[in-house]
């Protein structure tokens, strides 16, 4: 996948002059976050982290994630309203998993008193890599799909015109020309805009549930301000908000400061660290509001490891989407190999095939954000500690996919101008509202790319390890 700038990759003085003026563009367009040591406060600002050059995506492989993405959408959403699939591909997973146990109780909880919602909107985002098969001819495999708080899709409208100024800059304009627009803020602001509307009170508001540390708090205002563009108020509010002033009424309508809440957009609560007892009861009261969530509590248990697993088992795809044959298609072949440690035979045998051979493989627990999974030898010393326990029903095993590498400059505030060896992360948008049983919005709303060092075996852009790209279709 050779980029056509390979041949200004080691010319020092233009890559330095290139870098200058891809900060400063950084900083002009808004690609942005708050600072480590000031989190909270918009006094001190730095650039997201970004590469310097565009990095090469198989225009063949582009395509076909968001030919995909419709259907991904539908799937996850047939999910969500399909009780027993949930309980059952989870029952091993909740008895081992505490946070994944107490998102289900919830779940149950809200359907037992009967759902108050009847409007739903998903937001998510599909992310693959490049798996160079033994030929060399790369394929397009997914590497799970976050149902929660997808981020970045704000920062990455704005990282198209950087990468055209440093194309420019380096002598390119022709490649410049052929960069993708992109802006998967103003999709995602459409969904929740449509949410909103088939809410159908116009004083309601939309409230972003936003975390204690808020270092991301551009990437979200991208889609806050093409809310407010659209006449639609926002507002922003912790967990811990919610548990002082949230409040229903007889109807359960939802309440926040004397405003009703038309949808609940979290940027939050897929962690356990977001989780205090009283954050736990917050999460009760919004869930069993009338007010759209994006996600509800079911679509986000559809977007856990164990379900990924559970997919790829031959003839579940077909249950879950009867006489969409050729979007079952589509989606399995996006699969890497994914492998069930429940107790049992079958677990008993991935467990020994992961021990045995641990580099072919990743280790996954419930758990999002990056820097969870476990790899090679320490995969090998965990699985061997727990293979006999049901502890390990609380992972998954998957193949590890292998990318080929590509040289790129990674920008990063104070850090040193340097070459590394790369590896991408392609990342579909998808939108989608439902009305009762009716999708009435099922789209792709853009993509992110983002781009890490091979030494990196894990990692996303918030957790410090990769960057924000752009792709260069070849
Ligand atoms: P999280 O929910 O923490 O984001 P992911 O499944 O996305 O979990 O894994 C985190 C990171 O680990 C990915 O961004 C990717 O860099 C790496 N990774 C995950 N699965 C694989 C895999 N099967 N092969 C290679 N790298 C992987
Ligand atoms: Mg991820």
């Amino acid at each position: 996948m050779a980029a056509p700038w390979e041949d200004v990759l080691r010319d020092g003085p233009a890559i330095r002059e290139a870098a200058a003026v891809a900060v400063d563009a950084a900083l002009l367009q808004g690609v942005l976050m708050r600072t480590e040591g000031q989190p909270n406060d918009s006094d001190v600002v730095n650039f997201a982290p970004f590469t310097l050059l565009p990095s090469a995506v198989p225009s063949a492989l582009f395509e076909q994630a968001y030919a995909v993405q419709q259907d991904f959408n539908m799937l996850v959403d047939a999910i969500s309203q399909n009780k027993e699939f949930l309980e059952h591909t989870l029952a091993s997973t909740i008895k081992v998993d505490d946070f994944t146990a107490r998102l289900f109780r919830i779940h149950t909880q809200v359907l037992e008193e009967g759902l108050a919602q009847s409007v739903f909107l998903g937001i998510n985002r599909s992310d693959y890599m490049f798996d160079s098969g033994v030929d060399g001819t790369p394929a397009l495999k997914q590497i799970e799909i976050n149902t929660i708080a997808a981020s970045f899709g704000g920062l990455t409208s704005r990282t198209v015109a950087v990468h055209g100024q440093v194309l420019k800059v380096l002598g390119k304009p022709q490649e410049a020309s052929r960069l993708l627009p992109n802006n998967p803020s103003r999709g995602l602001a459409l969904g929740i805009a449509k949410a909103w509307e088939l809410y159908g009170s116009p004083s309601a508001v939309v409230m972003f549930l936003v975390e204690e540390v808020q270092r991301n708090i551009f990437d979200q205002r991208c889609v806050e301000n093409e809310l407010w563009n659209r006449n639609i108020p926002v507002i922003r509010r912790r967990f811990r908000d919610v548990f002082e002033k949230g409040s229903l009424d007889e109807a359960k309508r939802l309440y926040m400061d004397g405003k009703e809440v038309a949808v609940v957009y979290y940027r939050e609560g897929y962690v356990p660290s977001n989780y205090s007892e009283q954050n736990w009861e917050a999460r009760l009261l919004l869930e069993r509001s009338r007010a759209v969530k994006c996600p509800d509590i079911a679509t986000q248990l559809a977007g856990t490891k164990k379900v990924q697993q559970e997919l790829s088992r031959p003839g579940t795809l077909e249950r879950l989407l009867p006489g969409h044959a050729e979007a079952v298609t589509r989606i399995r072949a996006t699969f890497a190999g994914l492998y069930s440690l429940d107790m049992g035979a079958e677990g008993d045998k991935v467990a020994a095939m992961a021990i045995a051979d641990p580099d072919r493989f990743v280790l996954k627990p419930q758990r999002e954000g990056g820097g969870n999974n476990l790899y090679g030898e320490e995969l090998r010393q965990v699985l061997e500690k727990i293979r006999d326990s049901p502890q390990r029903t609380s992972y998954i095993l998957m193949d590890k996919i292998k990318p080929r590498p590509a040289l790129n400059y990674l920008l990063r505030a104070h850090s040193p101008l340097q070459v590394s060896e790369c590896v991408s992360e392609l990342g579909i948008f998808g939108v989608y509202v439902r009305q009762g049983s009716e999708l009435v919005l099922n789209e792709a709303a853009g993509h992110l790319l983002r781009t890490k060092a091979v030494e990196h075996a894990d990692g996303g852009v918030a957790a410090g390890v990769a960057v924000l790209d752009t792709p260069f279709l070849v």
